[in-house]
């Protein structure tokens, strides 16, 4: 029997959300060993998609561990001494048994004081099981891609969408090309290539614009002879680390007309990159002023609309690490005087108490928002009425997994309702909304913290959608933020930039 060591381990770093994530935070987010990390992520994640074709091809899966922390500040040097030891440990103690071994990864951790954990994390892999064991990873679109993980792993595979909805047939990539080294055909050469360019999530999307038109060509190359797979990675923007840029990693093994695997490889993953490099300006993001926002949203009330303008805090997006503390937009809605009929989010534990303190119908005045990240955000004081509490929990639809906000509150300022979760929550999709009993197709504005995943839930029920243009730890404009690490020239920081590598 064919056995294969699969363990996953996500976490996406975002250098200026303050603080740490901690092993507290893996085991309240997600957390399973052994037989229970294989349907931790409910039938749809890369491990699922892995058990599958594991199941047709007859391999046996030693399943070690599942960790989930989301998006956040840096993980500790402790918590991830525990989880390397766990996947290391479990991989010396089955080394004699093992034929392959598969990392399921996001690819843009962070530890206190690594930049590249999971770069380190395969190479002591490779040590342990030296260089004829196929290892097999798998990333995240948004992965910090690095020499030593390409020198490490002899199968990298990345998603291939974004939003991303592929995290099963990820999985199936890769223990497909894995099984199919352990099965002794020819072994595959990894090339690519680092472009010296990165830009926010915003236009990632792989549905529409430039990282649609380069994932259509990706697949035309992925059926050329000898081409096994083929990855781009639009790195995570607010990754403060040397090496930083986009990358496009091809996979090959030698074929009858095309017997270079290793130039077959690098001359797609050039075309790729130079296709990239192309289409910069195209990734720039341009943010609309919140009091044209407001402005949208008298016009439409003038003019009947009957749905919703929804508009996105994007450099406060909680699902791309921020801390979701900004209050821009609510202070100009309270400064406009509270007049529109707004649902806003914001997370502030100490907000949140004073409510659940004051009760249900009692008037509160206090400040909210600005307290998780005071370096981005400032407190506004507001005064308005608690209308509802709830426990905050509930069942979000990206990622679909349950999520606990903590104790929630909304507070009814005028015409406006502020949703004071206790944690930061993912606001991609309506739920959070709906769990405190609001109704968001009902509103005239709908405020959101994402950076380009909320388009796949509220377009199809917007008037109209906004980016606003406001600060936070995932500013859409670069070259605002305070980065100490990374390599240059570097666009957008030198926009003159004529080289793409
Ligand atoms: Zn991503």
């Amino acid at each position: 029997m064919t056995r294969v060591l699969i363990a996953s381990i996500y976490h996406e770093v975002n250098h200026f959300s303050p603080g740490v994530t901690t092993i507290e935070d893996f085991q309240r987010l997600g957390w399973a060993l052994g037989a229970d990390s294989l349907v931790r992520g409910k039938g749809r994640d890369q491990a699922a998609g892995a058990a599958s074709v594991a199941r047709e091809e007859g391999v046996d899966l030693v399943a070690i561990l599942f960790a989930q922390a989301g998006s956040g500040p840096p993980v500790t040097d402790s918590a991830y001494a525990a989880i390397r030891e766990i996947v290391l440990g479990a991989i010396r103690e089955h080394r004699e048994s093992l034929d392959g071994i598969y990392l399921s990864l996001h690819g843009a951790m962070a530890t206190e004081s690594l930049t590249d954990p999971e770069g380190a994390l395969l190479a002591e892999v490779r040590e342990i099981v030296g260089p004829d064991l196929p290892v097999a990873a798998s990333f995240d679109l948004h992965c910090h891609f690095t020499a030593l993980m390409a020198r490490s792993a002899d199968i990298l595979v990345g998603f291939e969408t974004c939003p991303h909805v592929d995290f099963f047939t990820t999985g199936q990539r890769a223990m497909r090309l894995l099984v199919r080294s352990i099965r002794g055909e020819p072994a595959p050469v990894v090339r690519y290539r680092k472009i010296r360019m990165t830009a926010s999530s915003e236009h990632h999307d792989t549905r529409r614009g430039p990282m649609h038109e380069v994932m259509v060509r990706r697949k035309e190359l992925e059926r050329r002879p000898g081409i096994l797979d083929i990855s781009v990675f639009a790195t995570q923007p607010w990754f403060d680390a040397p090496e930083v840029g986009w990358s496009t990693v091809v996979i090959a093994a030698p074929d009858a007309l095309a017997p270079d695997a290793a130039a077959n490889a690098q001359q797609c993953a050039d075309e790729l990159g130079e296709m990239l490099w192309a289409r910069r300006e195209r990734f720039r993001v341009r943010k609309t002023p919140v009091d044209q926002v407001l402005a949208a949203v008298r016009e439409a009330r003038a003019a009947g609309e009957e749905r919703p303008i929804v508009a996105s805090e994007g450099a406060d997006s909680t699902s791309a690490g921020s801390t979701g503390d900004g209050v821009d937009t609510l202070r100009a809605l309270v400064e406009a005087g509270a007049t529109i009929d707004a649902l806003v989010p914001v997370a502030d534990p100490v907000a949140a108490a004073a409510c659940f303190a004051a009760g249900v119908d009692a008037t509160v005045d206090m400040e909210v928002g600005g307290r998780l990240s005071p370096g981005f955000h400032r407190p506004l004081r507001v005064t308005g009425r608690v209308a509802t509490l709830c426990d905050g929990r509930y069942r979000s639809k990206y990622p679909p997994f349950p999520t606990d906000a903590g104790p929630t509150a909304v507070l009814a300022i005028g015409a406006i309702r502020l949703v004071i979760t206790s944690r930061p929550a993912y606001l991609l999709d309506l739920e959070l909304f709906k769990r405190a009993g609001l109704d968001p197709v009902a509103a005239e504005l709908v405020v959101v913290k994402s950076a380009g995943g909320y388009r796949e839930f509220y377009e199809p029920i917007a008037a109209q959608v906004f980016d606003i243009d406001t600060t936070g730890p995932a500013d859409s404009d670069l070259t605002r933020l305070p980065f100490r690490r990374l390599d240059h020239p570097l666009w957008p920081f030198e926009a003159d930039l004529q080289q793409p590598w």
